[in-house]
Order: structure tokens, then sequence, then C-alpha cells
């Protein structure tokens, strides 16, 4: 193994004050770092003073130059790897190399710090003994609703990560999948001036966000309760029921009826193709 170490730094999500020192002493130490975007990065190492060349690594090329930086690290240079906010591989770019690396035998070695999700549950009130980190929910209505779908019997908490675009068409998604009365929080632009973290009902939710356009502004960790065993039980059986009614029925009067006899919500019970 060589004596090189490729460190993965969290970097800040919103306020630079939360750049460890010892994040800054990594990124001082290293020959070079890489970054999901280098115009983005520079700034931030500029403010520390730090003058580091930068590889630009990002989803595109990932997989082309992951084999160049591991030669370098197999070479004896350290590295850094960051993303543009928070840590890197946590909805960012990274995975294929710190795999690169493990399998050339480089030592991978974590400078932990800020990530958003993390973030956001340590102030949410949510039960946090177990939570299911969804990132990204896809960006068309319809395949938004299955991945929900297939969460809506899921006990842990869910945590989502969202966008100014499309905040208030997955809280209306979600109200509808999950059941309107379902508890959630949404923690916007944490760190930052602006920062929110509002909790309630999806509905409840839902309608605060849609009456004020600040609260469609900024950056988004949407985080909504499991659903406890009474719950889980009844989509268990009204799923079971609209499988077999479904047999007979077409897709929107399977679901009513099995709806009704389960008292599962009935967006919640629709299985792939299901429309409305
Ligand atoms: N790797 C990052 C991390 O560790 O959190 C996440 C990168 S992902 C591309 C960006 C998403 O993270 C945003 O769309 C938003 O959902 C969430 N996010 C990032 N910064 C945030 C902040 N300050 N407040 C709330 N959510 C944030």
């Amino acid at each position: 193994m060589s004596s090189a170490t490729l460190y993965v730094v969290a970097t800040p999500i919103g306020n630079l004050g939360d750049l460890s020192p010892r994040a800054q002493e990594v990124l001082r130490s290293v020959a070079a770092v890489c970054a999901e975007d280098t115009r983005h990065t520079r700034p931030l190492l500029a403010h520390f003073g730090i003058n580091k060349p930068l590889l630009a690594l990002h989803d595109h090329n990932e997989d082309s130059i992951a084999g160049r930086i591991v030669a370098r690290l197999l070479g004896g240079e350290s590295l850094a790897l960051v993303s543009d906010a928070g840590t890197p591989l946590v909805s960012d770019p990274g995975f294929r190399l710190v795999r690169a690396a493990r399998a050339a035998g480089v030592k991978v070695s974590p400078v932990p710090g800020a990530c958003a999700a993390i973030a956001a549950l340590s102030v949410a009130g949510l039960p946090s003994d177990r939570f299911l980190f969804e990132g990204f929910l896809p960006a068309k209505s319809g395949a938004r609703r299955e991945r929900l779908q297939r969460l809506a019997s899921e006990t842990a908490t869910l945590v989502f990560y969202e966008s100014s675009h499309r905040i208030a068409e997955s809280l209306a998604d979600m109200a509808a999948v999950f059941g309107g009365e379902r508890p959630a929080v949404i923690a916007r632009e944490l760190t930052k001036l602006f920062e929110t973290v509002l909790d309630g009902s999806l509905q409840d939710l839902l309608a605060r966000v849609d009456a004020d356009d600040n609260q469609r502004k900024g950056e988004f960790v949407v985080m909504v309760q499991g659903v406890g065993d009474d719950e889980a039980a009844r989509l268990a059986e009204g799923r079971r029921l609209y499988a077999r009614l479904n047999e007979h029925l077409p897709p929107s009067a399977a679901a009513k009826l099995a709806a009704e006899l389960s008292g599962a919500p009935r967006k919640a019970l629709y299985g792939q193709g299901g429309s409305d």
C-alpha cells in the first residue's frame, strides 16, 4: 500500500465557519484537491488562504479521471476530495473514485463535517434512531409518486433532498401518497441567513409553502415521520386487497375499494401503472 492518502473532506453547507480546523489543515497539506466544481471550490479555499491545484471531478468525467487520480495516489501524492457543499458522495460525486482508490489499496480517510441530511435530522424533533436517506426524488411526477408509494409503509423517518423548483410539487405528492396527516419537517437554508425549520402535517406544510413565496426559496431537506405499526398493517392489508381486486376491476376502482376496506390512503395502494 502506498503511504499516500485520499482524504474525503466535508465542506460547509452555508456557513464558512463550519470548515473545521482539521479540514483546513488537511486541505493545506495535500498535493491537490479534487473538486466537483473548481469555480466553487477556489473561492472557498481562497477564503482560508489555501492555494492548491484543483482537479475537476464531477458526474460526467468521474469514470475517466478516477484512474489518473488513483495513479497519482499510488505514486505517493496525498489528495483531497471535496464537493460543492457538505459531505462528498452524499448525493454528490466521489463514489467511483473512492471505490477505485480502495480497490487499488490506497488509504481513504474521512474528514467529517457538515451534511445537510444529518444537520436537518438533528433539529427536526422526529424519531432519529432509524432513518432512511432517500436523496433526491425523481423529477417527473409519475416516477416520483411511484418511489413514494414504495416508501409508504416504511417505519423509519424518511429524509429527502429537494430544490426550490420542486418543493411544492414534491410536498403535494407526499401528502397525496402518504396522507395529509403524516407529521413532517422542512429544513430550509440551514446555517444560512434565512434558516427556517417548519414542522406540521404534510398538508399543513404544503399550505404554508404554497402561501409564501419565500418558503419556496433556497435549499431544502424534507423529513417525513415513518408509519406506526398499526398504519403499516393497514397499508399491507390495503395492498393485498388492491392486488386481488385489480384482477377484476380497473386500478382506480380497485384502489378505492381497497382503501375503504383497509383504511389505508388510496394513493398509497397504487402499484406500477397507477395514474391518479
Ligand atoms: N453532499 C451534500 C450534503 O452532505 O448534504 C448534499 C449535496 S446535494 C447536491 C444538495 C442538496 O442538499 C440541496 O438540494 C438540498 O436538498 C440539500 N442542502 C444542501 N445545503 C443545504 C442547506 N444549507 N439547507 C438545507 N438543505 C441543504
